[in-house]
Formats: structure tokens, sequence, C-alpha cells
């Protein structure tokens, strides 16, 4: 295998994945007139690696299909092709930490035309690697600030689109504000946040929104709510203010690349005592102890 050089916090030099072929990056081209690129026609899942082993592959696959069905993106998802192609992808770039990240667009119809094309026209499917550290990321020792943003998606967030000029907004609003990301409220209450999902802890109970359509159904989610209902701590599933969040003991988001991350600080409130709160750590503790049992 060539060595592959890593430069700054980019990946160069990648084998990636475009239908059915294994390439070099820069060899790997997508149409013009690609249904992704011109109407953000296109469905991802983000799925994490350690020590080289996938995290939660069957629910992002599950998700996946989810999300072709919704859009009625003519795909059957194939859990053992799909399951070959991030394993060969780990292979030929060494992965040890980061996400494998897939695409799925609903195809090159050859000229553009908001009317979908036949349903047998072939999807474009794109993987590629990315490498991070996920188990030392420095925000868990001091924990993250966010600040609150309208939520101005959408309202099909259930479904796992490209659409991400928005979320993208929002993170750079973050960022002008000085802190690590934003939380979108509508109507008062917390939807998620800009890529993850948010949560409060008050008086010993984890309060995170219900699912439905305004909200991405984290894999994450599933499995850090299943883990801390089978650790014995109190789950409530229900929408909460943003006046609640800065009332709270506690905070903190999920998502498949920060597992479960600290919050500390919200539109430049302090929580508790500006430290990452107990039940945060003692979820992240449980989820990366229970996933690495279940890597493949
Ligand atoms: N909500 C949004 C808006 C997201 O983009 C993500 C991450 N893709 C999540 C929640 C977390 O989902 P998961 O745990 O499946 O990564």
């Amino acid at each position: 295998m060539r060595p592959r050089p890593h430069y700054g916090d980019r990946d160069m030099g990648r084998i990636v994945y475009l239908n059915g072929d294994y390439l070099p990056e820069e060899e790997a081209k997508v149409s013009v007139f690609d249904r992704g690129f011109l109407f953000a026609d296109a469905v991802y899942e983000v799925t994490s690696v350690l020590d080289g082993k996938i995290i939660a592959f069957d629910g992002h696959v599950k998700r996946l299909q989810r999300s072709c069905d919704e859009l009625g993106i003519d795909y059957q998802v194939n859990e053992d092709e799909l399951m070959e192609v991030h394993r060969q992808l780990v292979a030929k770039n060494d992965l040890k930490e980061g996400m494998i990240y897939l695409q799925l667009t609903r195809g090159n119809p050859g000229d553009r035309d908001f009317v979908y094309p036949p349903a047998d026209t072939p999807v474009t499917l794109v993987l590629f690697t990315q490498t991070a550290n996920l188990l030392d990321n420095p925000k868990i020792k001091t924990g993250m600030k966010v600040i609150s943003v309208e939520d101005q998606r959408w309202s099909r967030r259930d479904i796992k689109t490209v659409q991400l000029l928005y979320p993208s907004m929002a993170k750079m609003a973050a960022k002008a504000a000085g802190v690590d990301d934003a939380w979108m409220i509508e109507d008062g209450h917390v939807t998620e946040g800009s890529s993850n999902n948010a949560y409060i802890v008050k008086d010993g109970k984890i309060i995170t929104r219900h699912l439905g359509n305004e909200i991405l159904h984290g894999i994450t989610r599933a499995a850090v709510l299943a883990y801390a209902k089978s650790a014995q701590m109190e789950v409530e599933e229900r929408a909460f203010t943003i006046e609640e969040a800065k009332a709270a003991d506690e905070a903190f988001i999920t998502s498949a690349s920060t597992f479960v991350m600290p919050v500390v600080e919200i539109d430049g409130v302090t929580l508790g005592d500006g430290t990452p709160g107990e039940s945060a750590l003692r979820l992240r503790e449980l989820y990366l102890e229970e996933s690495r049992k279940q890597a493949v």
C-alpha cells in the first residue's frame, strides 16, 4: 500500500469509491448534470471508525434505506455489499480512527430538469474516508459552547439529505460568535444542533426532543438513550425550550463522530459549574464501551 500523506486536517491521496470502482481521489469524477450537484437530490450517512472497525453500521444502512424510500429514490440497500465497500475503504486507506462518508444521489439524467428522471436512472454512489481523532477530541475536557439560532431548515429533517447550507451557516454564526456550535430553535423550542442531537439534564433526568419530522433520528441518539435506560438513568423524550436549557444542570450532544459531547455554555449562560457534566461523561463512557464491543 502506498503511504497516505495527511496535510493539516485534510487527508490526501485517498482511495475513494465511486459507482463500483476504487479510485485515487483525483480521478473520481461526477457529472455536472448529477442531481446531487444541481438539486441537492441526494442522501448521505457518516459512520465512524474506531480501531479500524465500523461503529453502528446496521443503524446507518437502515436509515439510508429509509431516506431513499421517503424521497422515492429507487435504491435497495444490499447490506453485505455496502459493508464490503466500507471494509475495503478502511483497508485501502489504512484508516484506524475517523469516519466513512457515504453519499447517494438520484443520479445523472444528462440534463437539468426539475422532474425526476426515470426510476431506472442509475444512482450515483460515493464513499470516502476521513481521518479524525474521535477519542481524543479536546472538547471532552472543556465541554462545548453553543449559541442558539433560528431553525430555518426545511420541514423534513428526518430525511438525511445533503441540503446542508443552513446548518453550515449556523456553524459559521457559531464560529463568528467564538463558540463551537449552534442549537436551532423553532417556536422557542430546541430542535437539534447543526449536525447533532441536543440534550439537557435536569434533576438527574435526561431530556431530548421526541422523534418526528423536525429532527434527524440520530443513530447515536437511539443507542445512547437505550444505554441510559439500561443504566437506570431517567429519560424524557419531549421538546424543551431554550430557557429551560439555560437553566439546566447539564447539556450535551450526540452524533456519530462526536459520540457524546458535553455542552457547558448556551448563549453565554454557564451551565452548572461550567465543566462537563457527570451524566454526559458517564453516557460517553457507556456508549464507547458498548459500541466498541459491537464494532465490526
Ligand atoms: N442531527 C443532525 C442535523 C445531524 O446532521 C446529525 C449527524 N449527521 C445528527 C443529528 C446525529 O445523527 P447520528 O447520531 O446518526 O450521527
